[in-house]
């Protein structure tokens, strides 16, 4: 989601009459676009904001200037504070009123410092500028469109409801609008991004609040829009109708990230995720049921406060029930806030980074053993940039992996049966299938 903020951004500042800097040294902005979800990336900002500081004053002592803006979650949880701990940033502006960013820098040029931290969604969707055909096309054949933000979920680790407020999902016609828009201008592969994408109930044509899957249904009737794809999905909005989507709707990747957090049906309580292993499980097989080449992939944290053994124990069955295709997994951070933050029985860094470890292990070996398994079958690839050798061309395969062929900046933007011959630790080898070749 920072990302697609991230191009947003970029296209608000070069209607601006702003430039992208090759380097940061040349830049007279500089946008810090920032992650709460956990404490390490939140501390990072200060660091790389005293060092923005310290550029700011040699610059100044040259009789030049440099502009700090900081954008995202932080600067929405801290507000004020980002001013007061760092008096060399000019502007701090939320994630859901970045559209006013251009404003903010004009008043923060007449003297004072600007925070902006206000829940304005509805006119931040209305209010961010459209990429130009070439924006679009300098990005590459596969694009994010944000559908749905916020959160109403409240997981007591979590600070995505306080950073990005309540769930609001955007027009139907307006998503379409963007993917056609994104589409003609060369984009091959749309992924739909929500913080909950799957609680997606966007207002149609007649006012009547639609479901995912119809997006997907309309979506899959854009000529030229070979693959859809969405994260980040909740287990407990996980409808039958859209698990059903993945067998009707051949453009629809067989691949859902499905965070579970933990299988300990106790610590799923405790985090105020709705649903237990058992239901989670189900949903698994349903997806299979439904299509039955899909792949599955999942977030973890690990040391929840009061996590025993046990429930960690919980934790790796339900890996092993499920077999994943890949996984994020984290140590639980402390977010201010939350009720989990509040808790006595936090656990201690080093069972946290033990289990971690162990997690982390099992996980990866189910992801070798996945890629491993994809040795002799023939996967659709998306082409989307020169391979890292000459004569090499890199894409995606319908899982999310890397794939190189032999092959030319031609087949940019092409899907073609690739049969994979070779699988490395992070990629993938294929030979491209010519028409008329035996898959
Ligand atoms: N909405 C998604 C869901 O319900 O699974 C997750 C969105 S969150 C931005 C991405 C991931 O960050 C979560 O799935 C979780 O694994 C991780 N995360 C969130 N808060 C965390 C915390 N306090 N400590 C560690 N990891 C955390
Ligand atoms: Fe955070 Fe996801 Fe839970 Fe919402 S559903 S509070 S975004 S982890």
């Amino acid at each position: 989601m920072n990302d697609y903020d991230s191009a947003r951004l970029g296209d608000l500042l070069e209607g601006e009459g702003l430039a992208s800097a090759g380097r940061e040294h040349e830049a007279d902005l500089v946008v810090l676009n920032t992650c709460h979800i956990r404490e390490k990336a939140s501390e990072k900002i200060y660091s790389e904001l005293g060092r923005l500081a310290q550029i700011k004053r040699e610059r100044r002592a040259e009789g030049r200037d440099l502009t700090i803006v900081v954008a995202g979650c932080v600067a929405q949880a801290e507000g004020e504070l980002v001013l007061r701990r760092q008096p060399a940033v000019d502007v701090v502006v939320g994630p859901q009123s970045l559209q006013r960013l251009p404003e903010l820098l004009r008043r923060a040029k007449r003297g004072a410092p600007q925070a902006d931290t206000d829940f304005a969604v509805a006119e931040k969707f209305s209010g961010l500028p459209k990429p130009s055909a070439a924006q679009i096309a300098a990005r590459g054949v596969s694009a994010f469109v944000t559908v749905q933000e916020g959160c109403d979920k409240f997981c007591s680790f979590c600070v995505v409801p306080f950073t990005r407020g309540a769930e609001v999902s955007r027009r139907v016609a307006d998503v379409i609008a963007e993917a056609r828009r994104l589409v003609q201008s060369g984009v091959r592969e749309i992924t739909l991004i929500g913080q909950n994408v799957n609680a997606y109930r966007g207002l149609d044509e007649a006012g009547r609040e639609r479901p995912l899957e119809l997006l997907f249904e309309r979506l899959s009737e854009i000529e030229g829009l070979a693959r859809l794809r969405y994260t980040t999905s909740h287990p407990v909005d996980m409808t039958q109708g859209l698990i059903d989507a993945h067998a009707a709707l051949p453009k629809l990747a067989p691949f859902v990230h499905l965070p579970v957090q933990s299988g300990s049906d106790r610590v799923l309580r405790e985090m105020n995720r709705r649903h237990g292993a058992q239901p989670y499980l189900d949903i698994a097989a349903r997806l299979r049921a439904a299509r039955p080449d899909i792949a599955i992939s999942s977030d973890f944290i690990v040391g929840f406060p009061g996590e025993t053994e046990e429930d960690f124990e919980a934790t790796l069955a339900l890996i092993r029930a499920v077999d994943f295709a890949s996984t994020f997994s984290f140590k639980y951070s402390q977010r201010p806030g939350t009720p989990g933050a509040e808790r006595a029985d936090q656990i201690d860094e080093a069972t946290k980074s033990a289990r971690l470890a162990r997690l982390q292990a099992l996980v990866e070996a189910q992801r070798q053993a996945f890629n491993a398994a994809t040795v002799g079958r023939t996967l659709d690839a998306l082409f989307e940039k020169p391979g890292r050798h000459a004569g090499q061309i890199a894409g995606k395969t319908p899982y999310l992996q890397a794939v190189h062929a032999r092959g030319d900046e031609s087949l940019i933007g092409r899907v073609l049966p690739v049969k994979i011959i070779a699988a490395g630790p992070n990629s993938l080898a294929g030979e491209i299938v010519r028409a008329g070749e035996a898959a």
